[in-house]
């Protein structure tokens, strides 16, 4: 299908060759998206007729059209999956889901039960999603020229591996990238050249990973021309990170040593052959490192960086003002928009205001299908049958949000993301949308996700350390606190105390905060405990009576007192400051919860 060698393409010249070609497949992909849906979707059928899943719906055989697939095939979310992932967890090799081995599963961020979501993926489907990393460079060399010119600095991480009871792999899914011969063994590309080596990315352990990759980008500052990390926590981590280290860092670069604290030999052995001594470089490292004043570091320290290329859509909208304070109002491009389950797009316009970025969904990656969000649009049919009306992807409708539901070659099966989008338009036949928000997610620092029952649980089981006390939880509600580098959350109770005699101290109060963190699910715990990407939980105990002037503040604002409900979860400035106006007293956790890898 793709043909063009010339340097023009439908958006615009580019320097060679390899990325006009990329351009145009673009191209192609997004004007045939109805033609190659139908496609991907026979594929998938066929390939895994005979899977135990497919076979279920008595489908005789392998599935030619779309309307036998709608009608038979179930539109379910991971819980009705669960018996049969555990299944293949355990061991089980037979062609459940999908007629390839699952080669790995791959670890999610969403959460079921308390525990990470297991996304079985075949060998097959990896290489697929490979496709995606070769597109996102032409597109961004549009509009920042000169990138083979000079490096970038991103700060990608590995997690260690995990197994499943069965033997099989289990773990994030860029680990599973950057660990695969297609990372580790990428042939030379002038634009695409990082700082940090692959012994140090390959590391698992955090600080030794960050610390060397940060050592690599500072003794290479002039050749950085672009800064990144996946999301926008991840980097302002980083940069936290060099507020606290910088001190041995600049050491390590005036002496040509290597911090003791790195210990993985192949970290060591790389470093030892490029680390030497450079007191000009430490000195200037020390003199910007030193002062109070962090305003624009990254430009200052990296001053040919032409932008930051980290994802700041939906929950990482919440970090903007924080990336534009410390870089000095750089461009932020958000480039991918994919998940564990599967692969969705890239941003055509990288250039564009962050609550501008739309994402173009590529019609290669899976077979999609959009739930409307409107009631009035019947999610449900109705009567007997109440399978949901799903609208293919070159159908759906500018303006309408939708659910995202995915069949991949992976073996998921209209399976529901929980993804909430909205249309903002179309390239050539191929949907553009706004990520609006992950459903039913309340508070999210890094990649965790905490849904209302989640906090609900979570105030229960610590309220019960107050019964001794006499004193009970009235009404609470919570908000993410991103301040400080990393945020945390903060909960707001408002107590009864029945005995003012013997009210909980301080020291309780600490205990409740931490039995809450015990409460929350495993990725909050594992970015509390291994990852340190979320600070520890905050309880503000509020005047009574606070809740009813919030009712009021929100009947005031047009609310109806009947259908009235407290917010669980609070942004509204003029909301977070009547809140703050009424605290008593504030209780931070006194330790990590409990985690353990899985
Ligand atoms: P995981 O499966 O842990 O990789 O998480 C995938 C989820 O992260 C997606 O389903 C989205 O909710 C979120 N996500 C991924 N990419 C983006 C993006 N570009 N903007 C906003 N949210 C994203």
């Amino acid at each position: 299908m793709v043909s063009a060698t010339s340097l023009s393409t439908p958006f615009g010249t580019v320097a060679c060759e390899k990325q006009a070609k990329e351009l145009n497949f673009i191209e192609d992909m997004t004007k045939n998206a109805k033609a190659i849906q139908e496609k991907v979707l026979v594929e998938i059928m066929t390939l895994n007729a005979e899977t135990e899943y497919l076979r279920r719906y008595q489908l005789n055989g392998a599935i030619s059209n779309r309307e036998t697939f709608k009608s038979k095939i179930p539109v379910i979310t991971y819980e009705d999956l669960q018996s049969d992932i555990q299944r293949i967890a355990n061991g089980d090799r037979s062609p459940i889901l999908s007629v390839y081995p699952i080669s790995e599963f791959l670890t999610s961020s969403g959460t079921s039960s308390g525990e990470r979501k297991l996304m079985p993926v075949t060998q097959e489907e990896l290489d697929r999603r490979r496709v995606l990393q070769n597109l996102l460079k032409p597109v961004i060399n549009l509009y920042f020229p000169g990138l083979d010119k000079g490096k970038g600095l991103y700060f990608l991480f590995v997690k260690a591996d995990t197994k499943t009871p069965g033997g099989i792999l289990a773990r994030p899914v860029l680990t599973s990238y950057y660990k695969s011969d297609h990372f580790k063994l990428r042939p030379y590309d002038p634009y695409n050249v990082y700082t940090s080596p692959n012994e140090a990315i390959l590391c698992s352990d955090i600080f030794q990973s960050t610390y060397t990759q940060m050592l690599c980008g500072l003794c290479q500052r002039n050749e950085v021309l672009r800064v990144g990390a996946l999301f926008a926590s991840g980097l302002l981590r980083v940069i936290r990170f060099l507020q606290l280290k910088w001190q041995q860092l600049a050491h390590d670069i005036a002496t040509g040593t290597l911090n003791p604290k790195i210990t993985d030999p192949s970290i060591r052995e790389y470093m030892l052959q490029v680390l030497k001594p450079n007191p000009d470089l430490a000195r200037f490292i020390t003199d910007e490192c030193s002062g109070t004043n962090w305003e624009g570091i990254i430009r200052r320290i990296w001053p040919n960086t032409k932008y930051l290329e980290v994802i700041v859509t939906g929950s990482m909208a919440q970090y903007i003002p924080t990336l534009d304070y410390y870089s000095g109002g750089l461009p932020l491009v958000s480039t991918i928009y994919g998940s564990s389950e599967c692969y969705f797009g890239i941003n055509l316009k990288p250039m564009c205001k962050p609550s501008e970025v739309s994402y173009t969904i590529l019609p290669i990656f899976a077979y999609f299908e959009f739930l409307p969000q409107e009631p009035t649009s019947s999610t449900l049919s109705g009567g007997i049958d109440s399978s949901p009306q799903l609208v293919d992807l070159v159908d759906v409708e500018v303006g309408k949000e939708y659910e995202v539901v995915v069949t991949t070659y992976g073996g998921l099966y209209r399976y529901r993301v929980g993804d909430i989008l909205r249309v903002t338009g179309f390239h050539n036949s191929a949907p553009q949308f706004q990520f609006v928000k992950r459903k039913n997610v309340l508070l999210s620092i890094d990649t965790d996700k905490t849904d209302e029952a989640d906090l609900q649980k979570a105030v229960e089981n610590a309220s019960e350390l107050l019964q001794e006390y006499k004193t009970s939880v009235v009404d609470y509600t919570s908000y993410a606190d991103t301040k400080s580098i990393p945020g945390h959350y903060v909960i707001y109770w408002e107590l009864l105390v029945k005995d003012p005699e013997n009210t909980p101290s301080d020291e309780v109060m600490k205990q409740c905060c931490l039995a809450m963190e015990e409460s929350l699910n495993s990725v909050y715990r594992q970015g509390r405990v291994e990852e340190n990407s979320i600070g520890a939980l905050e309880i503000r105990v509020v005047k009574s009576g606070i809740f009813e002037e919030l009712m009021d503040f929100a009947i005031s604002r047009g609310a109806a007192i009947n259908q009235y409900k407290v917010p669980r979860c609070v942004n509204f400035t003029p909301i977070m400051e009547l809140l703050d106006s009424k605290v008593l007293s504030s209780h931070f956790s006194p330790a990590c919860p409990h985690w353990t890898p899985e």
